[in-house]
């Protein structure tokens, strides 16, 4: 099989039409499948319901793609975070400049990232669908739901947290349901945000108020699905009550919310990240929960550690290479998942010794400037 092409991505989302970009750059020649349709200009609608809180990192990474500049005037900059418990009455606080940092990370919107990613491309192949692969020694093989073939020395699969390109390799992603729902939409605040991120923790889940820069903030709202199913079934006066009371007033009446929407709260891990020439990256990869807001964080710490990996074509993904790209990244994974479920562990409990208990020990992390860096340096994805 004589590949057409050095590398073929399957998915154009956030992850996989930034990692072509960098590999291009890179000087592979590269071709982008997505079975959607381009995303519209961020320009063109609302803030997409689905933000996400960049860490510094994956600033650098925007920034390095050229696509920061592109998006900064619809970005909002964070340099506080609270995260307090709703039933010891706890709360740590970190800040920006405390830390030594010009910021903690940013609130961006998915669609404007995509569609300034597939923009740079300029040629992703839309409606086509990765259906089957056939992988050989020197090539792979990758058959689309229309008929076509296409062949490539090497397969990146971005094609998201339910990736049939993972599915036709037969690699497992076993994981944890966590027996709820996210519920998100954007609302007015009555005293502003102050370029703040705020999670108050409910004994049902977290419920987060992200600075938007339009001075209104989205809502992540993790929920059983009995919670989940009342938080959408409600009228938007009742939704904004209960929200309000939920986050203890913190920033006054919250209301006018835009549609809700809700997503599954899962994690889940590929049982592989490569085979000998494919690789999966980001929510193809691994999904977290929404908690700790690493999800697209991840996936482009996945991009940049394979950029490392295969610098340049004529060297390409050596087995070493690969071996140490796969074992660096399932750390890294296992790390933040084992520490997002441990806090959704210790926050999801009501008994008072527990509550008590993590009272004590946020205290001891916001009074403790070494610890709290550590904390903050895992925590917000600070390098
Ligand atoms: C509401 C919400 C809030 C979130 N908040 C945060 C946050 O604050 N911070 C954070 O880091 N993460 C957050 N996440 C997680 C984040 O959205 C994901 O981690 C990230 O979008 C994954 O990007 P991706 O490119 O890997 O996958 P996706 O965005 O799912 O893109 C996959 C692409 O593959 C394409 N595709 C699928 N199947 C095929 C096929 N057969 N052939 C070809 N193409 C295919 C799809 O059309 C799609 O374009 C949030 C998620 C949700 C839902």
């Amino acid at each position: 099989m004589t590949p057409q092409v050095d590398i073929l991505v399957v998915g154009a989302g956030a992850v996989g039409a930034t990692a072509a970009l960098a590999l291009r750059g890179a000087g592979y020649s590269v071709q982008v499948l997505d079975a959607g349709q381009p995303a519209p200009p961020a320009e063109s609608a609302d803030i997409d319901a689905r933000v996400f809180a960049l860490s510094p990192a994956s600033i650098a990474w925007l920034e390095t793609l050229r696509l920061w500049d592109v998006l900064a005037h619809r970005t909002q900059d964070y340099g506080g975070m609270r995260v307090w418990d709703a039933v010891s009455g706890s709360d740590i606080a970190f800040d920006a400049a405390a830390l030594g940092l010009p910021r903690l990370g940013a609130i961006v919107e998915n669609r404007a990232i995509v569609a300034a990613a597939q923009a740079a491309l300029g040629d992703v192949e839309f409606g086509r669908s990765l259906v089957a692969l056939d992988e050989s020694v020197d090539a792979v093989c990758l058959h689309c739901a229309d008929g076509d073939s296409l062949t490539a020395r090497y397969v990146l699969l971005a094609d998201g947290a339910r990736s049939p390109g993972r599915a036709a390799l037969g690699i497992q992603a076993p994981g944890r349901d966590y027996g709820g729902r996210a519920v998100v939409c954007h609302v007015q605040t009555a005293s502003g945000h102050d370029q703040t991120a705020w999670q108050r923790f409910l004994p049902e889940g977290p419920v987060a108020l992200l600075p938007l820069w339009d001075g209104r903030v989205s809502v992540v709202w993790s929920s059983t699905h009995a919670g989940a199913d009342a938080l959408l079934a409600m009228d938007d006066q009742a939704f904004s009550e209960a929200l309000t009371d939920a986050t203890a007033g913190q920033l006054g009446r919250l209301d006018t919310p835009t549609a809700r929407h809700a997503f599954p709260l899962l994690r889940q891990t590929a049982e592989r990240f490569t085979t000998g020439r494919c690789i999966l990256l980001g929510d193809a990869a691994h999904v977290v929960h929404p908690l700790a807001g690493q999800g697209v964080n991840l996936g482009f710490d996945d991009a940049r550690a394979l950029l490392e990996a295969m610098p340049d074509p004529t060297r390409g993904l050596k087995p070493l290479a690969r071996r140490r790209y796969e074992r660096a990244r399932r750390a890294e994974i296992a790390r933040m998942s084992l520490g997002i479920d441990a806090l959704d562990r210790l926050f999801s409990t009501a008994h008072p010794a527990l509550a008590a208990a993590r009272g004590l020990g946020l205290h001891a992390v916001d009074v403790l400037d070494p610890l709290k860096r550590q904390f903050a340096e895992a925590a917000l994805g600070i390098r």
